[in-house]
């Protein structure tokens, strides 16, 4: 059982104002694996309070202190990732080899390439007579899901100390276990009082306070629409900048070229990666009409060749991550058998043989239509669905039509078409031919919201720029 009680405020561990506590379920077993405090508005109001006081001392640090900084994180980071990616399986269920694996790999990259940006950060840049200056916004409020959790939490946390932020991070209440470590490496990295604060709680109560806080200059969230929408409204009357980093229904381009059983294999496969609740997933899978039996072939034998069990055991797919979204993830199952959709692999309830957890089957259906809900709606969950396209202008139509736009895959063998493919998506982040890089922006167009983090690109976020006109003398006559 793991106890985490106290919150990370000024610099040290606390006890609540209010003793009030939350037990945490193991997906994997539906049993209890730990309890959590709650925090109310009365630790909202010091934790706030105690990152506003170190504002004044950290704004002014100097690249080459916060440098010193996220190296000591690193070197403490990496003495305790491994406890960190069992947390994560613990608490979102994520297989032990993707937990200690791309998970903490993700955190880790995020801190290396922090560092690598800090280094040359243009906080100060003549241009002309102006000097042009990149200050700290502020104090950050930190808005935080669970189905990355410390990716997210890396990917707010280092670049609002490189630029010099204060924050209140509020991880969530599903997976909290890995931010409690993270907190503890930064304490131990020794980030000064103040400057980072945690607090454990509810989106509603502590996300909410955080989101409307008059003393808090910007607030990130990673997490759904509905939620960012809710933390949008409840920001506007402080005039505080708003990050938002939401859903999406990607779409993943096969293009006629390709090896489409390979192509098809590794779509599927992918999908199913973290039970399927990443917010950048190929979920719409695109193939052309003529190849959709092909398709259907491929899709069915890698969907079972997903293994499901015991995240501590050896299978490539745990459970996911609450009994509210195994429902959700059975609801749209069934939504789309009613549909009509085809329904290839998979389908409702728990695997054969597993009678105890949130497990789900690898599920895909072929010959969607793209009106369908299941097409629409992000489901966050191991379904793919699979949509045939007549040519080139009908498959990037497809994928157009639609509320969101975070990622978007686009596989063949001639490059400059699959170039020109991904030109015309409306996303914000596209992998062509499995590119993935830590240095480029993440983030999405439409109602996937309006931030872009990772790398240089997240600095920004953090950052208000001020313009210092007559900076420099004037060129002599
Ligand atoms: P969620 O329900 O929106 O929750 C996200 C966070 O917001 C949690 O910490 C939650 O607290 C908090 N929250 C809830 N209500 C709030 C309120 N009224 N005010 C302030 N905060 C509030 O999302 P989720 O279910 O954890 O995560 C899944 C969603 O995240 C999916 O839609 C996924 O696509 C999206 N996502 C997006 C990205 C991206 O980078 N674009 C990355 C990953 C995930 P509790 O602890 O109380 O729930
Ligand atoms: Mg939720």
């Amino acid at each position: 059982m793991r106890e985490y009680l106290k919150f990370y405020i000024d610099g040290q561990w606390v006890d609540p104002v209010e003793a009030k506590t939350s037990n945490v379920i193991n997906p994997a077993t539906e049993e209890v694996s730990g309890r959590i405090s709650m925090a109310s508005l009365a630790d909202v109001e010091k934790a706030v309070a105690a990152a506003r006081k170190a504002f004044a001392g950290w704004s002014q640090t100097t690249r080459e202190q916060r440098l010193e900084l996220l190296l000591a994180i690193q070197a403490e980071y990496a003495k305790r990732q491994n406890e960190i990616g069992e947390a994560i399986t613990e608490e979102m269920g994520a297989p032990n080899a993707l937990g200690c694996g791309f998970h903490i790999g993700l955190g880790g990259g995020h801190i290396a390439t922090a560092i690598e940006a800090l280094k040359t950060f243009p906080f100060e840049e003549l241009r002309g007579q102006t000097m042009i200056r990149r200050e700290p916004i502020g104090v950050c409020a930190m808005i935080t899901p669970w189905n990355w959790p410390m990716n997210q939490v890396a990917v707010k946390v280092l670049p609002a100390l490189a630029t010099g932020c204060t924050m209140v991070l509020k991880p969530p209440q599903l997976a909290p276990y890995s931010a409690q470590i993270f907190a503890e490496v930064l304490d131990k990295a020794g980030v000064p009082k103040g400057v980072f604060n945690m607090l454990q709680g509810s989106g509603a109560v502590v996300g909410a306070a955080l989101s409307a806080h008059p003393q808090v200059d910007l607030v990130s969230i990673t997490g759904s629409e509905a939620v960012g929408v809710e933390i949008a409204r409840a920001a506007a009357p402080t005039v505080k900048r708003v990050c938002q980093e939401l859903g999406g229904k990607s779409a993943f381009i096969v293009l006629d070229d390709a090896d489409m059983a390979k192509n098809v294999a590794g779509a599927t496969g992918g999908m199913m990666i973290n039970s399927g609740q990443t917010c950048s997933a190929g979920s719409r899978l695109l193939v052309p009409k003529k190849r959709m039996a092909e398709a259907i072939a491929a899709a069915k034998e890698a969907a079972a060749a997903v293994t499901v069990g015991d995240p501590k055991g050896n299978f490539a797919m745990g459970p996911v991550v609450s009994k509210n979204q195994f429902n959700e993830v059975q609801r749209y199952i069934e939504i789309g058998i009613k549909e009509g959709a085809e329904l290839i692999a998979g389908g409702p309830g728990r695997p054969d043989g597993i009678g105890k957890g949130y497990f789900c089957k690898p599920t895909v259906f072929a010959n969607v239509d793209n009106k369908m809900v299941i097409a629409r709606e992000e489901v966050f969950g191991p379904v793919l669905v699979i949509i045939g396209y007549d040519d080139i202008d009908d498959a990037i139509a497809i994928a157009n039509d639609s509320d969101f736009g975070l990622a978007g895959y686009v596989n063949g063998i001639d490059g400059e078409q699959c170039n020109a493919v991904a030109k015309r998506m409306r996303t914000g982040w596209i992998s062509i031919n499995g590119g993935f890089d830590f240095n480029a922006p993440f983030g999405g167009m439409k109602r996937s919201g309006n931030g872009r983090e990772w790398g240089e690109f997240g600095f920004h976020e953090y950052v208000e720029i001020k313009a210092m006109l007559g900076y420099a003398p004037a060129p002599q006559a």
